[in-house]
């Protein structure tokens, strides 16, 4: 799962790094109200900062300079409601404008090869560091952390002094590499990046002039098998940048994982899933999903995990593999005799159930006319016949078919 900039940049304050303040608005008098909190208090301007879940905001005009509250508001207004890479802006972060002197790249990612945390640094911040790492490799310092006890002083020196961060900002500098560090480790994320970390010239009410060293953007991504051990962080949740689908599955707590084929799985059990996509595979189509509709599942369940598969409009057959032990056999047959009561489309499904009350199952199924198998391989082969038939009687020429508009099927045309 991935935080929005506003809630990565909390985290990191809370764990002390230096993070400029700033608020989120949602309109362009709010907008308007927050700069006018901060240009009163000092700042010289605002920065106001689209909130969505991609990178290169900037790039896209989703990062402007105000130097008013009027102007926060005409510029908030520009960028809300506009879309970058597809997503809709709903929400910008106001902060104070910074005087930048320089931006460096600072990050922390999980090397699952190596089994340890890397920190990355490049004195070529600002820009995409996977542009950085293509052309010009030798301009990123990369050091593993210590795997108890994270990033220990003298590597985070040795990333400061390779950005050439000398003198004042050493210090800043390797507090803020291991800050990241631990972030990182206390938050269970998967990547911890500032881009940029920049040095900042900053006039105090008294006079003094200073640069400093600040975290102007925070991106955090978190690894979604353990947020069950972190509810503050699932509940910062951005659903509106989510897949209607997966916000769905989640909420029935069916194991789903969208895919590009055209044959819709639902299965018990992660292993007996994966064992199903494989023999799709090996009977010569593609699978449309991984769906695992857990242990026990009732007709409710089956209901959900049938609407999932459909809403993917490339669903052309859907395969249904039920191995009954907890799972009663005759509890999915109803459940997709329901299902299909409800059906938005007429697809054509292939049923094997086979254990716990298997015999049951098999005449809910056979009364509704279901098209069923014994064994896997057969009901994967049939499966697959049953899409190819749908094409071909579309008399349809290869490529041009009448379900599955993707990527996939126009390759497939171009090639011929
Ligand atoms: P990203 O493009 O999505 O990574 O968004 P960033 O938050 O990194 O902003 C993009 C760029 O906008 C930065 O690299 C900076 O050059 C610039 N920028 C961001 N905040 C400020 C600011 O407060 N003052 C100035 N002058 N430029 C900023
Ligand atoms: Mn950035």
């Amino acid at each position: 799962m991935k935080l929005q900039e506003f809630h990565a940049r909390e985290l990191l304050a809370a764990a002390g790094l230096p993070v400029p303040p700033g608020r989120v608005a949602a309109t362009p008098g709010e907008a308007a109200e927050v700069a006018r909190e901060l240009i009163s208090g000092g700042a010289t301007g605002v920065v106001v900062k689209a909130q969505v879940l991609v990178g290169g905001r900037g790039k896209a005009g989703g990062v402007k300079l105000a130097a008013t509250p009027e102007d926060a508001e005409r510029v908030a207004g520009e960028i809300l409601g506009m879309s970058i890479k597809g997503i809709t802006v709903r929400k910008v972060l106001v902060a104070p404008a910074s005087d930048i002197r320089h931006e460096y790249y600072l990050g922390a990612v999980l090397d699952r090869a190596a089994q340890r945390i890397l920190v990355m640094g490049s004195a070529e911040g600002g820009v995409e560091i996977e542009q950085v790492a293509k052309e010009k490799p030798e301009a990123i310092v990369r050091v593993h952390a210590h795997p108890h006890l994270g990033l220990l002083d003298f590597q985070a020196r040795q990333v400061a002094l390779a950005l050439g961060l000398t003198g004042p900002f050493l210090a800043d500098a390797v507090a803020i590499a291991k800050g990241l560090v631990r972030v990182m480790v206390e938050n269970d994320a998967d990547l911890v990046e500032v881009n940029p970390l920049a040095i900042v010239h900053q006039r105090t009410t008294d006079g003094t002039e200073e640069d400093r060293l600040v975290c102007l953007d925070a991106k955090i991504t978190l690894d979604d098998s353990a947020l069950p051990r972190h509810p503050d962080l699932e509940a910062r949740r951005d659903l509106d940048e989510e897949d209607p689908a997966d916000i769905e599955a989640r909420e029935q707590e069916i194991n789903f994982i969208h895919l590009d084929g055209t044959i819709g799985c639902m299965v018990n059990g992660a292993g007996l899933a994966m064992t199903t996509m494989d023999l799709v595979k090996r009977a010569g189509g593609e699978p449309a999903n991984f769906l695992d509709i857990g242990g026990g599942a009732r007709a409710d369940t089956v209901a959900a995990a049938m609407k999932l598969i459909l809403a993917d409009p490339r669903v052309e057959a859907i395969l249904v593999n039920i191995f009954g032990g907890i799972t009663r056999g005759d509890e999915v047959a109803r459940g997709l005799v329901e299902a299909r009561s409800r059906q938005s489309r007429d697809v054509p499904m292939v049923v094997r159930i086979v254990g716990t009350n298997a015999t049951e199952a098999q005449t809910i199924l056979r009364e509704a006319s279901f098209r069923t198998a014994d064994s896997l391989e057969e009901a994967a082969a049939q499966a697959v016949a049953v899409t190819r038939a749908t094409r071909d009687g579309a008399g349809a020429a290869p490529g041009a078919r009448a379900v599955g508009t993707g990527a996939a099927s126009m390759a497939e045309g171009a090639g011929r």
